[in-house]
């Protein structure tokens, strides 16, 4: 696929996978994948698998994310994890904002704005995630909600770090469902985003800026949504649990 920027398509396999299952995964994916050069391929598995999946990803294409981190540094926080124990794992990106976090743990745009600048001091590239429910798509405030998610999440970055940052439009009402947004619909969100960062930063730097779209995109549906022109990967759930799913999602990609 001939597209502008350098697609990236990422598997966030959330709450899934004993270490030895994430190594078997790992290790398909490695040997279906090795020759893909021209995609960005991530896997983003539990904090307790992502020491062995490092080991897994030394010397392959494959590069290793995270699902969340704190916004603070190394300290007294039972519980939490910092960005410089996920580079310390070779770990490269970051998921920030999931809207299952924004969801269940509440968080909020200044939160994910704290961690993606946390993030970037420790040379992690955060993908930041927004996106409207289904109420606020039928209450026709799409672009207000994710206007107000984009701005407040990158508040306080700077242009350069922008540019490194990936954003991942994610509509609530298609992650987990079955249900996908069309290829227009995600354009059409897509496009505003990449206005939008044109009137925060620059047209030069709104370009660069990496988009992933993500909600229920499988194999069947992702050369379709992949093709539209500000559409730069997919941020993938339960089709890359399963090293077909994922394998043929990229497949379709190139
Ligand atoms: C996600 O959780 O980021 C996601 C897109 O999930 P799914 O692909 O399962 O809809």
């Amino acid at each position: 696929m001939d597209k502008e920027r350098k697609l990236i398509i990422a598997g966030n396999w959330k709450m899934n996978k004993t270490v030895a299952e994430a190594i078997a995964l790992v290790q398909g994916l490695k040997r279906e994948l090795a020759a893909v050069k021209d995609v960005d391929v991530v896997v983003c598995p539990a904090f307790t698998a992502l020491s062995e999946v490092s080991k897994e990803l030394l010397s392959s294409n494959i590069r290793l994310g995270a699902q969340n981190m704190s916004e603070n540094g190394y300290g007294a926080f039972t519980g939490e994890i910092a960005a410089g124990m996920l580079r310390d794992l070779s770990v490269r990106y970051v998921i920030l904002g999931h809207s299952e976090r924004r969801q269940f743990q509440k968080e909020t745009d200044a939160l994910i704005a704290a961690k993606a600048k946390a993030a970037h001091a420790a040379s992690l590239i955060p993908i930041v995630c927004v996106g409207e429910t289904l109420a606020e798509r039928e209450g026709g405030i799409t672009e207000k909600v994710v206007e107000t998610q984009v701005s407040g999440s990158l508040a306080g970055l700077t242009q350069e770090q922008v540019v490194e940052t990936v954003l991942a439009y994610e509509p609530v009402w298609a992650i987990g469902t079955g249900k996908t947004a069309t290829s227009a619909q995600a354009q059409e969100v897509h496009a505003f985003i990449r206005k939008l960062l044109a009137t925060m930063f620059d047209e030069a730097t709104a370009k660069r800026v990496r988009i992933q779209y993500g909600g229920s995109v499988k194999a069947a549906n992702a050369r379709e949504i992949l093709s539209q022109p500000d559409v730069d990967g997919a941020l993938v759930g339960g089709a890359s649990l399963e090293e077909r799913g994922f394998v043929e999602i990229i497949k379709n990609s190139l």
